[in-house]
């Protein structure tokens, strides 16, 4: 399998289900979506996917890739998105193979995003990074010494939840300031009674701190130096936001090894997901051991000993 051959990308989000067809370079060749329908039965929500399944000229596709709202069992084998209270325990790995008849990888949504700016964002060529996405949630997946991390469960990376504010606003998760509960545009428009958007310099600024605050905190346990930021929320801020929040990962990752840890805007925009769901796809056929990069490997065993 050639790492040129296209991927089936697929994003199962709250508000709309999009799909993908994805070439080797992370260039998108198709796209589609329809809403999720709220208020339905699993099967309902499941027809979405079929229907795009159906429209995408995916004849080339050597794989699919699919990015979900969390939590999930480990390998997405039973998805239960907070977004989606239709699917509970959802067999959605299976049951996308089986509709599709590709090798189906999936992913937590956040996660997919970190391997995607990694692939042909603004990680690339980076070994250690964490990816972030600041929107109606907190969310991010790390990749240290080239690897994605998974963790016991699979949820490695759940950046929200760390504490940036001790006591503070009540998080879904049922500690008190988690950086969800005080950055996120949800916890945004409850603190300020406005929408994210229409938030006002020292929201964006502190915003920029508290996340920044994370970062620096992730830099200085995990011995990375680059956190790539999306989502609507941070992207919509702009470099305000940027600026707060790199002088706050100055202030904040000193140590020998974290100095200099930069927090940049993510390079795929709006078409991080789909991406960042293709390569959710290649990394798995890569873990599998199914797709290896094209190159000669140098004939006859090197100590005898074969593998
Ligand atoms: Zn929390």
């Amino acid at each position: 399998v050639a790492l040129a051959a296209p991927a089936l990308a697929i994003d199962i989000g709250g508000t709309k289900l999009a799909a993908a067809v994805v070439d080797g370079g992370g260039a998108i060749t198709w796209r589609g979506a329809v809403p999720t329908l709220v208020g339905a039965t699993a099967e309902e929500v499941f027809a979405g996917v079929v229907a795009l399944c159906d429209a995408a000229p995916a004849a080339h596709a050597v794989v699919c890739g699919v990015g979900c709202g969390g939590p999930m069992d480990p390998g997405g084998e039973r998805v239960s998105p907070l977004n989606i209270p239709a699917w509970r325990g959802f067999p959605l790995r299976a049951r996308v193979r089986e509709l599709t008849g590709l090798p189906t990888y999936v992913d937590n949504d956040a996660k997919a995003i970190a391997l995607g700016e990694g692939w042909c964002g603004a990680a690339a060529g980076h070994r250690d990074y964490i990816g972030m996405v600041v929107s109606t949630g907190v969310g991010g997946g790390i990749v240290l010494d080239g690897r994605l991390l998974d963790g016991a469960s699979g949820n490695a990376g759940h950046i929200g939840h760390l504490i940036v504010n001790p006591g503070g606003r009540r998080c879904a998760c049922g500690a008190r300031g988690c950086l969800e509960a005080e950055a996120s545009g949800t916890a945004i428009a409850a603190i300020t009674g406005r929408p994210a958007a229409d938030a006002d310099d020292e929201t964006v600024a502190r915003t920029g701190r508290l996340v920044g605050q994370a970062v620096a905190s992730v830099a200085n346990l995990l011995d990375l130096k680059l956190a790539v930021v999306g989502g609507s929320v941070a992207l919509g801020f702009g470099a305000a936001f940027f600026r707060a929040a790199q002088a706050e990962v100055d202030a904040d990752a000193r140590l020998d090894f974290s100095v200099g840890t930069r927090i940049v805007p993510a390079r795929l925009g709006a078409d991080a997901p789909l991406v960042g769901a293709a390569a959710v796809g290649r990394h798995g056929l890569e873990a599998d051991g199914h797709a290896r990069p094209v190159r000669v490997r140098p004939s006859g065993p090197a100590g005898g000993g074969g593998e």
